[in-house]
């Protein structure tokens, strides 16, 4: 089944895409919790963080340098950013198709809000 975001990166459906070549893709959060959102997803549907295989530790690097380059961008690289990837249920992923959340452009208190 083609997921959510295979669909805005073959640009099926909208998205404010900020970044697209042969590995990776990045767009804007469409409900974004920070002045700056953005999800960076690889171009092929790796499901979650479980189904990273050895040979996509360069596609792994790529999101990593493609995230530094955009938070340059946007300005947010001196002031800070965090990074997340959700995995699964605990993990509160909602869209199985890896991403890597860049959020920033304010401070974004505590890591972790859990009971
Ligand atoms: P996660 O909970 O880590 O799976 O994050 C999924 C993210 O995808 C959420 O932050 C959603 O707001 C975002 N999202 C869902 N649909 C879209 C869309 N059509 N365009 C951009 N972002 C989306």
């Amino acid at each position: 089944m083609t997921t959510l975001f295979e669909k805005i990166i073959a640009r099926q459906i909208p998205g404010d895409i900020l970044h697209q070549d042969d590995r990776v893709t990045a767009f804007r959060d469409i409900h974004p919790r920070a002045p700056v959102h953005i999800l960076i997803v690889p171009n092929k549907p790796i499901p979650t963080a479980n189904d990273i295989a050895d040979m996509d530790e360069a596609l792994i690097g790529h999101m990593f340098t493609v995230a530094r380059d955009l938070a340059q961008r946007e300005g947010i690289s001196e002031s800070g950013y965090r990074l997340i990837i959700n995995c699964n249920d605990h993990g509160g992923q909602e869209v199985y198709h890896l991403h890597a959340h860049l959020v920033g452009g304010a401070p974004l208190g505590p890591m972790l809000s859990c009971a």
